[in-house]
């Protein structure tokens, strides 16, 4: 697993500085104000109210994701509304964080290594309404996602668990699945939740936990940081926010939540059950299969009087891009720690966001983007394809590198296989996670004539105002002629 926290302030590039001058755009810094913020920018759609909570919230959100965010009044006739499609496009992540889209990944990654501590609040909106008897389909709208899910799931709660050792808290997010009218069936890959849980259920003991549901863009981007055990993200969403967090404890356990949050189900992971749990459509578009997994037993929600809840379509463009961007800014700092040539990296939305990373380089020498592959697969073991350009190429736009591909890429010499290798086990052609890793040096040779690699261009083509053009109206071009 990759580490933020190693590198040091004086390896950051220079432009990571945050720049929140008096002018500038502010962070958002609650679902509200995101969806306010949305909304007079004609990207919050408001679909009929009583769309059913089985497939058709989610048949809207996925026909609408990327272009509009969907809000559901009264879903399956539920009081409590559903939004969806948050942040389902990076340039509304970069507006979400209050920078241009090109600075994204070094503000996250100036906040991962500047995080924020929270400070504990007690007026908290999240807890204006208490329930200690839960039925959890009755007092929240559950929607069912894909065709060959189980049922309905929580897929865009906010986990938090607390190391039983140190105290520190962790936050993730993991499909939920309603087991129970209070019990829940949740998939741990063994990553921090599931360590903090291993630690309680060494000694025979419950880990309390608390699932938060509503939460503003940055939060829930902070929750996908790749960042060391005992590193609360809270911290890192009060860095991008530029202000401590304000949490409040939670009215079972001593869990910190986010107090300006929607919605928070509170309850505790059992030691020693595991349940079945699963199909669920994931990232990859593929269903991760039913497995015995961990079992979240739920003491108590609590949630604003006028709460909304808020869901992610497994395999949906705002599920790939909240882990892209984590993903990616700890790929960049990862490969300028060897190569402080690489510009950019982007992991592709064909790619599903995981698989194909985009790798622009300002190139030095010849052959060395195939040590950047190599240092590439070895940052992550979900990376499987990589293509390595040069500057001239956009690599946010994957015409652009099929074209580099095509043009100056050659088998024979710029092809990296490594086989039999960690790849990712959600890829349904690996077997059981291995497979082969694929490098594609598609950069000039530096030695190539000049002209050999030029690309062609039309002086002036870049100060044309296009907007302007597609304003006129051309119904009238004999007039226009004649004029
Ligand atoms: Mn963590």
């Amino acid at each position: 697993m990759l580490h933020l926290c190693p590198m040091t302030k004086h390896e950051m590039p220079k432009e990571s500085a945050p720049r929140h001058g008096d002018n500038a755009p502010q962070p958002v810094r609650t679902l509200r104000d995101w969806l306010d913020h949305l909304a007079v920018r004609n990207r919050l759609a408001v679909i009929k109210p009583n769309a059913a909570l089985k497939f058709e919230v989610a048949a809207y959100a996925k026909r609408l994701d990327g272009k509009r965010a969907t809000l559901f009044p009264r879903p399956g006739g539920h009081p409590i509304p559903v939004v969806s499609g948050l942040v389902s496009d990076r340039g509304w992540m970069a507006e979400a964080m209050g920078v241009e889209p090109a600075e994204v990944l070094p503000r996250f990654l100036d906040a991962a290594l500047n995080p924020v501590p929270w400070v504990e609040t007690k007026a908290a909106p999240v807890q204006e309404v208490v329930h200690r008897e839960v039925d959890l389909a009755k007092i929240l709208p559950l929607p069912t996602h894909n065709e060959h899910d189980f049922g309905p799931y929580i897929s865009a709660g906010l986990m938090i668990v607390r190391n039983p050792r140190t105290g520190k808290q962790n936050v993730s997010i993991h499909r939920c699945q309603l087991a129970g009218p209070n019990r829940l069936g949740v998939l741990l890959l063994p990553r921090h939740t599931n360590a903090f849980f291993e630690m309680a259920e060494e000694k025979g003991e419950p880990l309390d936990a608390a699932i938060v549901i509503g939460v503003d863009p940055l939060t829930l981007l902070a929750s996908q940081a790749i960042a060391p055990m005992d590193f609360d993200e809270l911290e890192i969403a009060g860095a991008l926010q530029g202000r401590p967090l304000p949490v409040v404890k939670c009215v079972t356990s001593d869990v910190r939540v986010p107090a300006e949050a929607e919605i928070v189900v509170e309850g505790r992971f059992l030691a020693g059950v595991r349940e079945p749990e699963g199909p669920f459509g994931e990232f990859p578009q593929y269903y991760g299969p039913r497995s015995n997994n961990h079992v979240m037993e739920v003491v108590a929600v609590t949630h604003r009087k006028d709460a909304i809840f808020h869901t992610v379509v497994g395999g949906g463009l705002e599920h790939q891009l909240l882990g892209a961007i984590p993903k990616e800014a700890t790929m960049l700092a990862h490969l300028r720690r060897t190569f402080p040539n690489v510009l950019d990296v982007h992991f592709s939305p064909g790619g599903v966001m995981r698989y194909h990373l985009y790798v622009q380089i300002k190139k030095r020498q010849d052959g060395e983007a195939k040590n950047i592959m190599l240092g590439a697969f070895a940052g992550s073991f979900d990376v499987k394809h990589v293509i390595v350009v040069d500057d001239d190429v956009d690599i946010h736009n994957p015409t652009e590198v099929e074209w580099a591909v095509a043009t100056r890429f050659q088998a024979d010499r710029d092809l990296v296989v490594v086989p039999e290798s960690q790849g990712s086990k959600l890829d349904p052609s690996t077997r059981n996670g291995v497979g082969a890793k694929m490098g594609m040096d598609a950069t000039k040779p530096l030695s190539a004539p000049e002209m050999t690699f030029k690309r062609i261009r039309v002086p002036g083509e870049e100060a044309i105002d296009v907007a302007d053009v597609l304003k006129r109206d051309g119904a009238d071009w004999r007039g226009a002629l004649k004029s």
